[in-house]
């Protein structure tokens, strides 16, 4: 028989390994770090030649359990780890961690019936799956799924799982996604073993919605695999190498440098949540007129990259923690003086991945990896209190980790961070026993925040504006405000840009020239996440736009690509925007520029405002938009679309019911009725919201 290409291949691979062998690797010892964790070497190739059936992928690995998540914002990834750490300290189980993304599907039959699957599945947006669950979602959920061992009626009838989902109540489809899924399984003869939890990310439950549902869950899953519980010794899940001949000058060093390409200086797309592009900052100012409240406005140029974007897409920026916070956490832990100490980190288990490429030092794994400003979980406390400095402090560890109400009444208000936890329990002494492998394993991983893009691609398709409002929210019982991650960071470069040589926003510092000054004159890591959220084909088409704060900034793009258009001579349709702030002297942002849009569009756009600081009564958006109820009910006639963007806790809520309201009078229906076409509207894209 003919050789082909593929056998060709093959061999040559097999022979180049048996050279390898034979050369015990000697002659590439120097391109590549037998440390280094492939999955950064470079862009997707680490991911070619992988199995994408997770039953090979488990029997390959002895696995009997895995546990695959769908996560936006990471926190459903954490938690898929947490439960594959506990199941094995615990149980004994031998757990997987899985990116849905990463597999397909067909062969779900095909799991014995003496393992186990675990869905944790965060919704996304209107009831959306997230970005890495949706071809897991499409399959399952399609019309005509065809499993691998085809057509009986319940062809899952051996497929077992546990399911969590992370949800917001204060949206309209809560937990659709753990529901579907649990539906769709049971659709195909799978059985669930304990509840379909659902986390509650709008009441502010969701971790305690979390353990409460873990409990039983676990005991269930006991009785149905017949696993006998253990005492739940703490094994890493990743092992520490110092890297003795390596400095934090040696090139193959990461200082914080996102991946393999980062490191040698090139930056080449597809840029992507794995992959961001290095953008400069154009230009950066203040939008409110206050002292004690920031919003910033950036320009971001991304013309010398292949991104791209539509009007209403996301930008993802891509943060540094505050240099406090990074040294906050290094002195507690006992780090400081080791923190440009090189190491390399390795997953001592084949399915755990090093969220981050290595070699690299403490300081840049703190500073561009891990999320170190978020709240602790109390399930973290736990695990840590075996690593106490004494016999005093480990005790009221425990009773912090394990004991719900007194954990709130002790720290839940204050909502630590680790690095505050610690020192605050601490009592001055250091945490110099916990390994480093505890806190890759706890702590999420420092995740890019999503902005709403506040310009027009069609106006500026290279430069991509960002509206952004700092986050500085009172805690109780804390002296200082917490200050977000990402917009104290925004605004360090902001003023950076704007002639101050040391800026240090609240005392907060920050390293912003990036790692080997990759970041300097003032650059930002970026990537573009492409959204539904759009304008009508037609201009012609009216519409109506409610973005209160910084809900406006995607309507600014809205309005400026309409602008732009009636300058063109095209004819553009009615163009409302409803917006609301505090108080039209404080924080009106684009106020001028609405104007300029006025004289652009004339009749055709107005800005109706809603101060809620200038009267003795609140006046919102929702106000406005019940005193417009006719002029509303008349252009949903003519098929405006309505956009709904910004809080979603209450405004979006509210604005929905006003606009069933405002349905209701204007056609003579009862309200039901008329919450029914809202749903079908909403259905048919005429009407769209961006909440966060
Ligand atoms: P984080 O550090 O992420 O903190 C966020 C919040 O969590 C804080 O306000 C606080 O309430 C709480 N928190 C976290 N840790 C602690 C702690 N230790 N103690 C107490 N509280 C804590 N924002 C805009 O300004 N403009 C936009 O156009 C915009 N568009 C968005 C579009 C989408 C699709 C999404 C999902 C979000 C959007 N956001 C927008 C929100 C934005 O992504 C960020 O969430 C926001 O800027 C805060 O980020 P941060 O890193 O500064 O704050």
């Amino acid at each position: 028989a003919e050789l082909d290409t593929l056998d060709i291949l093959v061999l040559g691979v097999i022979l180049l390994g048996t050279f390898a062998y034979l050369t015990k690797g000697t002659l590439w010892a120097k391109q590549k770090d037998p440390y280094a964790n492939a999955a950064y070497l470079n862009g997707n190739a680490a991911r070619a030649g992988k199995t994408r059936n997770f039953v090979e992928k488990m029997e390959e690995s002895g696995k009997n359990c895995i546990i695959f998540y769908g996560s936006q914002t990471g926190t459903a990834e954490d938690y898929a780890s947490r439960l594959a750490k506990e199941g094995k300290s615990r149980f004994g189980l031998e757990t997987m961690v899985a990116d849905l993304e990463e597999y397909d599907f067909d062969a779900m039959d095909t799991l014995p019936s003496d393992k186990i699957a675990f869905f944790v599945m965060a919704t996304y947006g209107e009831g959306e799956p997230t970005d890495n669950a949706v071809e897991f979602y499409e399959f399952i959920n399609g019309d005509d799924v065809a499993f691998s061992q085809g057509g009986e009626d319940a062809p899952l009838d051996n497929f077992h799982y546990v399911a969590f989902g992370l949800g917001n109540n204060t949206y309209e489809h809560y937990n659709s996604m753990v529901r579907d899924v649990d539906r769709l399984l049971t659709k195909y003869g799978a059985h669930r073993i304990g509840n379909a939890g659902e986390g509650d990310d709008g009441a502010g439950t969701m971790e305690e919605d979390f353990l409460a549902w873990k409990e039983p869950m676990w005991a269930a899953l006991a009785a149905h695999m017949g696993l006998e519980e253990r005492e739940a010794v703490y094994e890493p899940v990743f092992g520490i190498t110092v890297r003795e001949g390596l400095t934090p000058q040696s090139p193959e060093v990461y200082l914080g440098e996102p991946n393999k390409m980062h490191l040698e200086g090139a930056q080449k797309g597809p840029f992507n949540a794995h992959n961001p592009y290095i953008a400069p900052i154009a230009e950066s100012y203040e939008l409110f007129k206050v002292k004690d409240r920031n919003c910033i406005h950036l320009e971001i140029d991304i013309s010398g990259s292949t991104l791209s974007y539509t009007t209403g897409d996301h930008i993802a920026i891509w943060p540094t923690n505050a240099g406090d916070e990074v040294d906050r956490f290094l002195r507690v832990t006992g780090l400081t003086d080791k923190r440009e100490q090189v190491i390399s980190v390795k997953a001592l288990e084949p399915t755990a991945k090093v969220p981050f490429p290595t070699p690299t030092t403490y300081d840049a794994i703190v500073r561009y990896h891990l999320e170190i400003g978020a709240p602790v979980s109390r399930q973290f406390v736990s695990t840590l209190a075996a690593f106490a400095p004494n016999e005093e402090i480990k005790t009221e560890m425990t009773k912090l980790g394990s004991d719900k109400d007194y954990f709130h009444e002790k720290t839940g208000s204050q909502l630590f961070n680790i690095a505050r936890l610690l020192e605050h329990v601490g009592n001055g002494e250091t945490w110099d026993k916990i390994p480093f492998s505890a806190f890759i394993e706890g702590l999420t991983k420092l995740q890019p925040r999503y902005y709403s893009i506040s310009s027009s691609s069609h106006v500026q398709p290279k430069k991509i504006s960002v509206t952004a409002v700092v986050e500085s929210s009172m805690v109780v019982g804390r002296q200082d405000p917490f200050r977000g991650v990402a917009t104290n960071y925004l605004l360090a470069l902001k003023q950076k840009q704007n002639g101050d040589p040391e800026p240090s926003p609240f005392g907060l510092t920050y390293e912003l020239h990036g790692p080997r000054n990759k970041y300097d004159g003032i650059h930002v890591p970026v990537h573009v996440r492409h959204s539904n959220f759009k304008l009508p084909s037609d201009p012609a088409k009216p519409i109506i736009m409610i973005g209160p704060g910084t809900g406006v900034a995607p309507f600014r793009g809205f309005i400026q690509e309409r602008a732009q258009q009636a300058r063109e001579g095209i004819n553009v349709g009615r163009t409302i925007l409803f917006f609301g702030c505090r108080k039209s002297t404080e924080d009106f942002m684009y106020e001028s520029e609405f104007e300029e849009y006025k004289k652009a569009l004339g009749d055709k756009f107005e800005l109706v405002t809603a101060f809620s600081r200038e009267s003795s009564k609140k006046v919102y958006v929702q106000h406005r938009l019940k005193e417009r109820s006719a002029e509303i009910s008349d252009l949903l006639s003519q098929k405006a679309f309505f956009y709904v963007c910004g809080d979603a806790a209450n405004m979006a809520r509210e604005v929905n019911t006003v606009l069933a309201q405002i349905i209701a009078e204007g056609r003579g229906v009862s309200e039901s009725k008329a919450e029914e076409i809202v749903k079908n509207m909403r259905a048919a894209n005429q009407y769209q919201e961006d909440v966060w």
